[in-house]
């Protein structure tokens, strides 16, 4: 574990109010309607504060599949029994299961009590492609790269996970080359890791910059018809973010909740402001291991597999969001097809990747599954971008406590880290 040259408390803070700043300096932009003018527009808006924001993501986007892969093959090669991995796996894929389908089912049942379509009226109506969602026997297959390289060209994280972990296995089994591979490896991971952390001290300005363009350029208005859509959605994002993760980590390591949303304060600014769980994974890694306690062996693995497979929020999003347009087009839904919702938002949990705005395109398959119109989705479009920004903070949330009562399961945490202040 490596020591880092600045204070993460001081910087959590410091990312915490350039979101604050960020948001109030673009809501006085858009609301003094400075944000309109040509010129504040070009040289501010999609001019400087773009760029900075573009540039932050790249940085962050830049640094995931180097340090996923390297980070992975250092975990593996220095596992000392193989079968770990093994359980590993199943623990982390169980339990991120198991709250995704915690995650739909308290959505399902919120959306039949609150009804949020009943009598919505939504300001704006806009087109947009639907997108096939792939089947789930194509993701199985797409898990084995044909051509690694290809596989890293495009960030396709499954397969990289897959060709990382055989590469691992394949040094803890080569005997001494094995281990000057595998050596090269750890320090690599190190180096990777100091890098990151170079990245974060930029987190300040690209989140400001990127919440003052999310300030200035949304259209409040269109919000009013389908509020009640986004209230129900916020609020069960943040009930099982603080009930459902709060309650596993306690009862199955004994550890404090609030510990741990304290030390994930930066991590969530990360994963609000840039809508990505994807592009947020070198700061959940370097977060749950340094802060947490996780030792790499697990949060290397666990981590960038579940800012694949494990989207709680997205569910969230995507179970209230097929109620909505049921009951905004009068369409009754029966027990089966709930639970056929169910079934189909948990793959597309796992069939998404985490960049911005999949989940809404994931949502055609789910509504088709049940013969609901895929042109509901054009009633919630124009309100997505903040609820997206809000699922992917719990997105990542569920990703960074499983992998916390993973690694105290098999002895890989830390606990003397985890309660550090
Ligand atoms: N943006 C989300 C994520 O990266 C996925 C989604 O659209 O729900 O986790």
């Amino acid at each position: 574990m490596t020591s880092d040259n600045f204070d993460h408390q001081k910087l959590s803070n410091r990312i915490l109010l350039a979101m604050g700043l960020g948001l109030l300096f673009g809501l006085a932009l858009n609301w003094t309607g400075l944000a309109e003018h040509s010129g504040v527009d070009a040289f501010l808006i999609s001019g400087l504060l773009s760029v900075v924001g573009e540039i932050f993501v790249r940085f962050l986007s830049m640094l995931v599949v180097p340090l996923v892969f390297v980070s992975l093959i250092a975990g593996v090669s220095a596992l000392s029994d193989p079968k770990k991995l093994g359980r590993v796996g199943g623990k982390a894929v169980g339990l991120y299961m198991l709250t995704t389908g915690i995650a739909i089912s308290l959505a399902l049942v919120a959306a039949l009590l609150v009804e949020p379509g009943v009598g919505a009226n939504p300001a704006e109506i806009v087109e947009r492609e639907i997108a096939e969602q792939p089947s789930f026997t194509q993701v199985l297959i797409d898990m084995v790269p044909r051509n690694p390289v290809a596989a890293m060209a495009s960030g396709d994280m499954l397969p990289i996970i897959v060709f990382a972990i055989l590469i691992g296995l394949s040094i803890a089994l080569a005997g001494e080359p094995g281990q000057r591979v595998g050596g090269f490896f750890v320090d690599f991971n190190v180096v990777i890791m100091r890098l990151v952390g170079f990245v974060m001290l930029l987190a300040p300005y690209g989140v400001f910059a990127l919440i003052a363009v999310l300030g200035a350029t949304t259209g409040w208005g269109t919000f009013l018809g389908v509020l009640k859509y986004v209230l129900l959605v916020l609020f069960m994002l943040i009930l099982h973010a603080a009930l459902t993760y709060s309650l596993l980590l306690k009862v199955l390591t004994g550890l404090s909740p609030l510990k741990f949303f304290s030390k994930m304060r930066a991590v969530l600014a990360f994963a609000f402001s840039t809508a990505s769980s994807g592009a947020t994974i070198p700061v959940t890694l370097k977060t749950v291991e340094q802060r947490l306690g996780a030792d790499n062996k697990v949060a290397s693995f666990t981590v960038p597999l579940g800012a694949t497979i494990n989207m709680d929020g997205t569910a969230i999003m995507q179970g209230i969001a097929a109620a909505f347009i049921a009951q905004y087009f009068g369409v009754e839904l029966g027990v089966t097809q709930y639970l056929m919702i169910i079934l189909m938002v948990i793959m597309a949990s796992v069939g998404a990747a985490g960049v911005p705005g999949v989940g809404l395109i994931l949502l055609a398959g789910v509504l088709a599954s049940v013969g609901l119109p895929a042109e509901g989705i054009a009633l919630i479009l124009g309100v997505d971008r903040l609820l997206d920004m809000t699922r992917t903070a719990v997105n990542v949330t569920g990703d960074a406590m499983v992998t916390v009562v993973v690694a105290d399961s098999e002895g890989e945490l830390d606990r003397e880290v985890f309660e550090q202040a």
